[in-house]
Parts: structure tokens; sequence; C-alpha cells
């Protein structure tokens, strides 16, 4: 059989980007499942069925926090960013993140794109020059940024009260109102307030622009748009927005290529850069694959070939005014043919057993830990069967180890094993021949259609749990399949038909092998490898996919795909992460 279907659906072009991850440390399994991994699910969905994917991440590495990682670690901050980026994408990888370009947004294409459109913003009159009062520490030697001042609160009396914000009464504050304010990164008294310039993204002049934009997306969830129009609306509406600070690490003020007169040793802030990142990441990955300009230009202006584009941004919720306004702003301002996003995913958060993630206290399960421990599959498996979609989640070890047991061991790893093993004692380790479907079979096959549909439908919308659980099912009906004809029984009066029913799950393996593969790439693999048809394609029907194995091939009985884990591990992962990280 060659490994060829004649696709029906019409074969489409997907743009699609997670939100970017800061740099400064090793993210959680919050993080994860927020962006990066159901991204990922979506591009491998897509990609199995035969569309055109660009799938894209990067590390965030500008801002104060990178500098004052770095200073921490005893860095010069670039090397540290460096090998931050590196060890970020050693980890993207052991998740089997399919990233076609993991980028940085220090790097020099987004210097030049964010230069860019400063220029183009200037140029529409779309930016203002503002002089405005900072703190600047002599201990320091530079300005620091509001959260970076410490002091008492005015309000509550509270002793590290931050300049932006009182943790204690949660007072919003400016550092001029703290009292006795001191520098939160030497501790430094020695402070005054200087005057600086600073520029202004004008985004209040586009709110009608974005406002239209965002009414002609009448298929985003209710949850994305009124996050967006209450920016928009509430209050004095959408505020004018700084885009520069006084830093040293950064990408250089300038309009274009020119100098911008009077912002020289000074950088643009953080949150300008990092989307157009997004931009920059498609610039990184042709050049990396030696390709044309034009052939990154094709996914992102629809002045070269983006019309067709499909663009799809996933993020977790506290991110959606950044992509639903800041940086539509800056595309729309530079009034270039950019392509804007056509859909947003949004989640919600995941909590860890009782309480929050948390990366500044180290609280929860890391990355880097998470492989540690167990393979890639397992953590994607649960988190994405539990993604928090309309409601935050929680992780417990308990939880996870009845996911893990139960679907993946009892359900998936135990059809495959069971019918190959079956197969290997009766028939010998190759395909068997003869007999014919009776009407259990066809029931199956149209069963299996009608899965194979809702499962199809839910991941072409991004419903992430309800993917996960129409995948279960359709494990579940090879078990049952297997349970009602009982070819072990068969086998001994009718050997022809214990034939064919063996063949039929044998080739059922390989159909949820492949349709496993978004979800759990590295068994699928293996499912896919054992079974001799490593490129098995995504199915049409399911009745044309199942003669894939035919009478007389060879096939190997794969090791044990999922080890359960004990009531002992799961006690011991437990008492592992129940404190702060070292
Ligand atoms: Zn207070």
């Amino acid at each position: 059989m060659p490994e060829i279907s004649l696709r029906s659906h019409v074969l489409e072009r997907h743009l699609i980007t997670s939100a970017i991850p800061y740099i400064n440390g090793i993210k959680h399994l919050g993080n994860l499942v927020g962006s990066q991994l159901p991204a990922d699910l979506y591009a491998r969905y897509l990609r199995a069925r035969g569309h055109e994917v660009l799938f894209l991440c990067a590390t965030d590495e500008h801002g104060t926090p990178a500098e004052l990682a770095a200073a921490k670690a005893g860095k010069p901050v670039d090397q540290y960013c460096a090998e931050m980026h590196a060890i970020q994408s050693e980890i993207a990888k052991g998740f089997q993140l399919s990233f076609d370009h993991f980028g940085r947004s220090s790097s020099p294409q987004n210097h030049a794109l964010t230069q860019h459109f400063a220029g183009k913003l200037d140029a529409a009159n779309l930016i203002d020059e503002v002089v405005e009062k900072q703190v600047y520490s002599h201990a320091d030697g530079r300005f620091l940024p509001d959260r970076y001042i410490e002091g008492t609160c005015p309000n509550c009396g509270y002793d590290k009260a931050r300049g932006d914000q009182c943790e204690n009464c949660t007072k919003q504050l400016d550092p001029t109102d703290l009292i006795e304010p001191r520098s939160a990164i030497s501790g430094s008294t020695d402070l005054e307030v200087r005057q600086t310039k600073h520029l202004y993204l004008k985004q209040s002049v586009l709110k009608d622009q974005l406002d239209a934009w965002i009414d002609s997306k009448t298929d985003w969830p209710i949850l994305t748009t009124s996050i967006a129009k209450k920016w928009l609306h509430d209050g004095d509406g959408l505020r004018d927005r700084g885009i520069t600070r006084d830093l040293d690490w950064g990408i250089p003020v300038k309009k274009g290529t020119q100098d911008w007169p009077g912002m020289e040793g000074k950088v643009f802030y953080v949150w300008f850069d990092a989307p157009i990142e997004y931009i920059a990441c498609a610039s990184e990955w042709a050049e990396a694959n030696g390709l044309e300009p034009s052939e990154w230009e094709r996914w992102w202006r629809t002045d070269k070939g983006a019309e067709d584009v499909r663009y799809t941004q996933f993020m977790g919720k506290d991110n959606v005014p950044f992509h639903t306004l800041s940086f539509p702003a800056t595309l729309l301002g530079s009034g270039e043919p950019w392509k804007m996003v056509d859909h947003l995913k949004s989640f919600n958060y995941l909590n860890y057993d009782g309480g929050q993630f948390s990366t500044s206290q180290g609280r929860g399960i890391f990355m880097d830990q998470a492989l540690d421990i167990l393979p890639a599959d397992y953590w994607r498996w649960w988190l994405l069967s539990h993604a928090p979609e309309n409601s935050d989640a929680e992780f417990t070890w308990e939880n996870f180890q009845t996911s893990v047991n139960k679907d993946l061991a009892d359900v998936l790893g135990n059809f495959v094993s069971r019918i190959t093993k079956f197969c290997s004692a009766k028939f010998g380790d190759q395909v068997p021949a003869g007999g014919h479907y009776g009407p259990t079979e066809l029931d199956l096959l149209n069963r299996l259609d009608e899965s194979l549909t809702r499962y199809q439908d839910n991941m072409s919308a991004m419903e992430v749990r309800k993917s996960a659980q129409e995948l279960r099912a359709i494990w579940a009906s090879g078990n049952e399949y297997l349970q009602t004809v009982a070819p072990w029984t068969v086998f001994k009066t009718d050997p022809e038909t214990a034939a064919m029913q063996t063949r039929l799950g044998l080739n059922l393996a390989l159909l949820f092998g492949v349709l496993s593969s978004p979800f759990v790439p590295e068994a699928s693999e293996k499912i896919l490898n054992c079974l001799g048809h490593p490129a098995a394609p995504w199915p049409n029907k399911c009745e044309d996919f199942l003669i894939n194995l035919t009478a007389g091939e060879a096939f190997e009985v794969p090791e044990v795909l999922f080890a359960k884990i004990t009531d002992e591990d799961c006690a011991r992962y437990s008492e592992q992460f129940s404190g702060k990280r070292n």
C-alpha cells in the first residue's frame, strides 16, 4: 500500500505563534500549558492534515528583569540571555515542541524591524515626545523603573511597598508617594528625581480603527473581545503608552535606520519590541534555513502572499490586551499591509496543588524537572487533557497519576500491547490473512468515522479538552472491540475470522498511532515504527485507512509504551515538589 490518501479538504496556510516566554529562568508547567503546548498541538494537527504551517516562538529578552537576573548570575546580560535561550530551546525540544523556529527578541532582525516600526509610526504622527520625571539612583548608576523603588506605603505603613503599587493594601502608587524610598536593586537611598524624555505611542488616536477591527472579529470568544473592549472604552478609553526606557539592554531608539535626536542612549520598552519578534522570528527562520526574504514575507505581508494565511495566536489571558490592542496598534499605525491575527486562543491559569505556580517563589513543577522524572508524553497528555480553557485548572499528583495510568497505560498502551502480543503468539510477527468483516466490524467503522469527524472538528476549533476526550474514546473503542469479539476464543473454532479480527486490531493500533500524534508524539512514533508504517497518513475514511496493514507484513511487539505511576512514585514526587525550588 502506498502511504498516500486523497484528501478531500482544501489545503490551507497557517501561521501560528505562541506567546514568547521571558528569558529570566526556566518556565513552569503553567506557562507551558498556557501557550506553547496547545500551540504545538494545533501545529502538529494541521501539519498532519497536510496544511502548510509556520509555527514560531522565541524568547523575550529585554527589560530590567533580564538585567537583574544576569547581574545575580554574575554574567553580562547578553551572555546570560544567550545561555538561557539555549537552555529554554533544549527543554522545548524535550517537550517535543515543534517550532519551525525558536527565535530571540534580541536578534538583529528584531532590532531592525522594531526601529522600522517606530519610524513608520513617527511618520504617521503617532508618536509623542514627552518629558517626564523619573527616579535616578546614583549608587546604581541608572534610572529605576517604578517597581524597582521600594519604601513605606503612605496608606497602610507597609515597609516594602513598590513604586507602582503597595502589595499589602493594593493602592496604586507613584514612586514619589513612598516614604523613605530606596533602590530595590542596591538598597541605596541616594536617589534623585530627574527629567528624562520618552516616546509615547498615541494609541488613543487609533481607538476607532482598533474598535472597528475588533468588531469585525465575530468568531472570537466573548472573553477575548470583552477584555479588549474594556480597555478600549473604560474610563478615559485607550491610553497612550510609553514605548521607551532609560536602560542599556534593549533595542536602541531609532527612526528606521536614522538616529532619533534627543533619544540617544535610550532603548525601546520591552512590550513594544516583544510582539514585533513574532514577525522578526519569521525572518530569522528564513535566514537560518537559507531562504530568500520573500519566503517569510509571504507569511506576514498581505501584499506579498499572506492574504490567504490564517494567523492564530496562543497566550495566557493576562496577555490578551497586548495581542488585541497594543500589537495591532503598532501594525495598523504603520500604515503597511501586515498580516493581522485572525484568531486568538487564550487560556486561564493552571494552579499547583492548592496554590499558584510561581516562578519567583519556585513553587510547582518546572519544565526541566518534569522531564527529569517522566517522559514528555505523560506531561503533554495530562496538561492538554486538563487544559485551563474555560476556567482555571489544578494540578494534583493524584489526578496526574490517574490520568496517566487510566488513559495512557490502561487504554492506549494496553490496546497496542494486547493486540500485538496476541497476534505474535497465535499468528507470528506478521499480519495474518483471511476472513471478512461482519456486522460488528461495519458498525465499528461507522462509529469510528463519527468519532473521527468529531475529533477533527474539535481540533480545528482548538477545543483542547474536548479533543482529548474524543481521542480517548477512540482508543477505548479498540479495547471494547477486542472484548466484544474475543479473537482468543474465536481462534479455537474459526481461525480465519480470528485472523480478520486480529488484522483489524493491528490496523486500529496504527490508526490510534496516527490520531494520537498531536498529543503524544513520542508514543505515536513508536507505534508507527513497530507496525512498519512510520509515515502512515492521516485517515480520510476509517474503512480505507484500516487496510493499511496487509496480510504478510511484518511488525514488532513494542516495548511498554507507558509505565504506570505507582502510589509510591506519587508520594515521592509529591514530597519532592512540595517545597521551594532550589
Ligand atoms: Zn499600603
